[in-house]
């Protein structure tokens, strides 16, 4: 049987259509962030943002709250790990969440012609583009075709981690996660100064792939809470990354 009643061609009742707010400064964008994975994590989520109405409102124009530089791995969703819909998030993925000309451009765009006030980096626990790189760099066999790419991007937080005594997977993806929110500052002067200016933060987040947590990795935008999702207390990986 159906759920929703639709099949048939008949609409079956709608619930209330749900709204969330968009704000316009970093340090409430983190918190909706914060607040949408609480959400999540709970089992609870409204998915805001995401019905037929809402979908005709944006259709003329976008100001999404957030931009999510994050892997490309399917488990990582943001619209869905968040409880957010259409039009709220500006989403960049690559696997291993890398800086290069294309995802720095979109960043970029999102920043000064869409307003967007929060970049996020996220990445995540037992990244395979981590691991690509670890072993490439311990056999100094290069993967094939274009994946040099992918892990010559991430190359540097390995040899950072390398240097800080750090060699576990999920260790590094930290480091990882820290050293693109610097490349995209800086190697993008203009998003350096958007955040100079106050208009927007660039915070790196990490994703737990069993319990859905995200924690924060560097810290918070000014004047905004702890990243404080149920469960986030009890990753061992949060103190060592605070
Ligand atoms: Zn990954």
């Amino acid at each position: 049987m159906s759920r929703s009643g639709t099949l048939g061609g008949q609409p079956g009742p709608q619930r209330a259509a749900d709204r969330a707010p968009t704000p316009t400064e970093p340090a409430r964008a983190y918190a909706e962030l914060a607040a949408g994975n609480r959400r999540f994590v709970s089992g609870a989520p409204r998915h805001p943002n995401q019905d037929a109405g809402h979908r005709a409102a944006v259709a003329d124009g976008q100001h999404p709250f957030a931009v999510i530089v994050g892997c490309s791995d399917s488990r990582l969703a943001a619209e869905i790990i968040f409880d957010r819909g259409l039009g709220d998030l500006f989403v960049v993925r690559t696997a291993g969440h890398t800086a290069g000309p294309e995802v720095l451009g979109s960043v970029e765009y999102a920043v000064t012609v869409l307003g967007t006030p929060l970049v996020v980096v996220l990445g995540h626990d037992s990244c395979g583009a981590v691991q690509a790189a670890r072993e490439a760099a311990a056999t100094g066999v290069a993967p094939p075709g274009h994946l040099p790419a992918v892990v010559d991007a991430v190359l540097p937080s390995l040899r950072r981690a390398t240097a800080e005594g750090v060699d576990d997977v999920d260790g590094i993806v930290d480091i990882h996660i820290a050293q693109t929110v610097e490349t995209l500052l800086g190697q993008s002067p203009v998003l350096a100064d958007e955040v100079a200016q106050g208009r927007c933060a660039v915070v790196g987040m990490s994703y737990r792939l069993a319990a859905g947590v995200v924690r924060a990795v560097t810290p918070a935008p000014a004047g905004a809470a702890t990243f404080d999702a149920p469960g986030a207390s009890d990753d061992p990986a949060a103190s060592a990354a605070a």
